[in-house]
């Protein structure tokens, strides 16, 4: 670990002009924001209502009515203001700012008098305050409106949403630091690594303290969450009969036992971001160590190539190694959202770039694939290959949708998205005393302070589909250093510092070039040419299948270019891949071109189901798009791994 971690820059330092990412984050103000506001006051025709506000009123007691929706429907609030904070960091917006005032001004109505805030424990339990870690989802709550308090705090100034998350904070510091609580945990992680944030704005320790003792407790014994139901303040709120699996909310051993991440995904990785933080915090080795080891299972043998995990539709969690079937899977967009902030975490604490890979996957293959390219619709979950006809209610497929949906009745995802592109700038650049760290090869300008001095920085890129990266320093002849991030797949690396070919120095992963920087320009080339890759033969869902990337994106075959009946088709892999920019596909995007055949279907016109007949083939070209923006031209199949010759 690092002994002075990288910082994430400020966001107000920091303004995206990028083509590839600008698709999305060119929405979030003026599409996303006020679409969401829309959708959590219940005014989105044909979407599921969200009664968050409402609730809120009610809890408030500005209105007559009884709580509706899922135990946790606060959170979609605080990710709302959350996006909203980091979006007036980089536009300013009086309009929208009010909102948000009135929107606070509401959540400190609702909040009781002992800092307690919970509409849904408020209205339907009033004065039962944490009788059901397991479900009730108090603490997972809390941790996502004091995230969104920090942000909000940092961004404006205004402390009033700060003093209200901090009382609450100081209530669930008090109540769990007693006799009765001393075992006790959340049943879903977040509150750990929110209040690292409040530790790290306020200064109090007692936050950090109590976030490092709810990462401790995790998997002692006696398990406070598996006896919970015994405790005479239990209270079913959830009408679950299902037992409480241990391994579901990783208490099933300490943490810094576990090798394997197990259970529910989003859970999972918001434990991890947590673990991250309080192991830099405690320079806690072996708490790091365990980090680790949860990293390496996830990229070795839990990941779907996308960056997405939880294979399981069923309690949208993980399973066992190599298990990562492609038309059943979860892979929620939280859970890619989690790993990117557990990513991060690690490269901020270690300097390692190697992490910043898999973050990047994530970003922008899961985590893009989850809002559509008008930013109004969904995706909550994300397999990697969709026959709509099959994605039926009342089966094992559900979950998995085929269509992005208006909003969600349980709509994690969708704020949660937004909250990252409103804060993109934290994960394309971290800041030390020396200087920048460029993270993502995405075009942006930023300030940076050293110990010496300013400097400026302009990135141009034509990332992701070339591999060619310019970036200009202006500066009053400070020393300081750039580091550039060289992703793994980047080949012929080739340096320019102002017009002369510069050997390059990577460490960690990243470029470093150190001097004095007065209006200097480095310019990178690097070939990142489409290819075809394999999954590791344990993956039984894979065999037989090859897959085609470009960098870090993830391509995929739809109906609309291919055909329907995306399972009989099969790529020539003994062919070359052809790339072609095409800028009216998809708001420009890199399509790749591919020989293969397809399963002949005419000698089964007679409409049996079996025959003892030979399989014919006939030659196809095959299209592939890059998967985040699939499902952007109407409702068809899709498939990321395709059979191979
Ligand atoms: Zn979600």
């Amino acid at each position: 670990m690092l002994r002075n971690k990288l910082s994430s820059i400020n966001l107000c330092n920091i303004a995206v002009h990028d083509k590839f990412w600008g698709k999305y984050t060119g929405l979030v103000t003026k599409e996303i924001i006020p679409y969401q506001w829309k959708a959590l006051n219940d005014e989105v025709l044909d979407a599921e209502p969200s009664h968050c506000i409402s609730n809120f009123e009610i809890a408030a007691g500005l209105k007559e009515g009884s709580f509706q929706g899922w135990v946790f429907q606060d959170t979609d609030l605080a990710k709302w203001l959350e996006a909203v904070a980091f979006s007036l960091s980089y536009e300013p917006n009086p309009e929208l700012e009010k909102r948000a005032d009135e929107a606070i001004e509401l959540i400190g109505k609702a909040q009781e008098e002992n800092g307690y805030l919970n509409t849904h424990f408020s209205i339907l339990y009033p004065g039962q305050q944490f009788c059901n870690l397991k479900e009730g989802h108090e603490l997972y709550t809390s941790g996502h409106m004091i995230e969104a308090a920090v942000a909000y705090y940092k961004v404006t100034g205004k402390d009033k949403f700060l003093q209200i998350m901090k009382k609450n904070a100081d209530l669930i510091c008090e109540v769990f630091n007693t006799e009765k609580y001393k075992n006790a945990i959340p049943g879903h992680e977040e509150i750990e690594l929110a209040l690292v944030k409040l530790y790290e704005v306020t200064g109090e320790q007692k936050y950090m303290d109590m976030a490092k003792a709810f990462v401790d407790r995790r998997g002692m014994r006696p398990n406070y969450l598996s006896e919970e139901n015994t405790k005479p303040w239990y209270i079913d709120v959830w009408h679950d009969p299902n037992p409480y699996v241990e391994e579901y909310g990783q208490s099933h051993i300490p943490v810094r036992e576990q090798d394997k991440a197990e259970g529910h995904a989003v859970r999972a990785v918001y434990l991890y971001s947590a673990m991250a933080d309080i192991a830099y915090q405690y320079k806690d080795d072996e708490l790091f160590q365990a980090c680790e080891r949860l990293y390496e299972n996830i990229i070795n043998k839990r990941m779907y190539i996308t960056g997405g995990i939880g294979s399981s539709g069923m309690m949208e969690r993980f399973t066992t190694d190599y298990d990562l079937p492609n038309d059943s899977n979860y892979s929620e967009s939280c859970a890619s959202i989690g790993l990117a902030m557990f990513c991060r975490r690690m490269t901020q604490i270690t300097g390692d770039a190697s992490y910043l890979d898999t973050m990047e996957l994530a970003l922008v293959n899961t985590v893009l694939a989850g809002i559509a390219m008008d930013g109004k619709s969904f995706f909550y979950v994300n397999p990697l290959e969709v026959w709509p006809d099959n994605c039926m209610e009342a089966t094992s497929r559900a979950h998995v949708k085929a269509t992005r949906q208006k909003w969600f009745g349980c709509a994690c995802c969708p704020p949660n998205i937004a909250r990252t592109l409103a804060s993109l700038g934290e994960y394309i650049c971290f800041v030390d005393e020396d200087g920048f760290y460029l993270n993502l090869h995405t075009g942006a300008s930023f300030e940076c302070d050293t110990e010496s001095g300013r400097l400026a920085v302009e990135v141009d890129t034509e990332f992701p589909w070339k591999g060619h990266t310019i970036i200009r320093i202006k500066s009053d002849n400070t020393y300081g250093k750039a580091r550039i991030r060289i992703p793994s797949y980047a080949n012929n690396l080739c340096v320019n510092f102002n017009g002369e070919k510069l050997e390059p120095v990577i460490k960690k992963g990243y470029l470093v070039i150190k001097g004095k920087f007065k209006d200097d320009v480095i310019d990178i080339t690097f070939d990142m040419p489409a290819q075809i890759v394999y999954a590791n033969p344990n993956v039984r869902a894979d065999i037989g299948k090859a897959a085609v990337v470009k960098g870090p994106i993830v391509y995929c075959l739809e109906e609309i270019d291919n055909g329907s009946n995306l399972a009989g088709v099969y790529i020539d892999v003994t062919e070359a891949l052809e790339e072609e920019y095409c800028p009216d596909v998809l708001g420009g995007v890199t399509v790749i071109k591919a020989k293969g055949k397809r399963v002949e279907t005419t000698s089964w016109n007679d409409g049996k189901l079996y025959a003892p007949r030979p399989v014919k083939f006939e030659k196809t070209n095959l299209t592939f798009v890059p998967y985040c923006n699939w499902g952007n031209r109407g409702y068809g199949e899709m498939s990321v791994w395709v059979k191979s010759l």
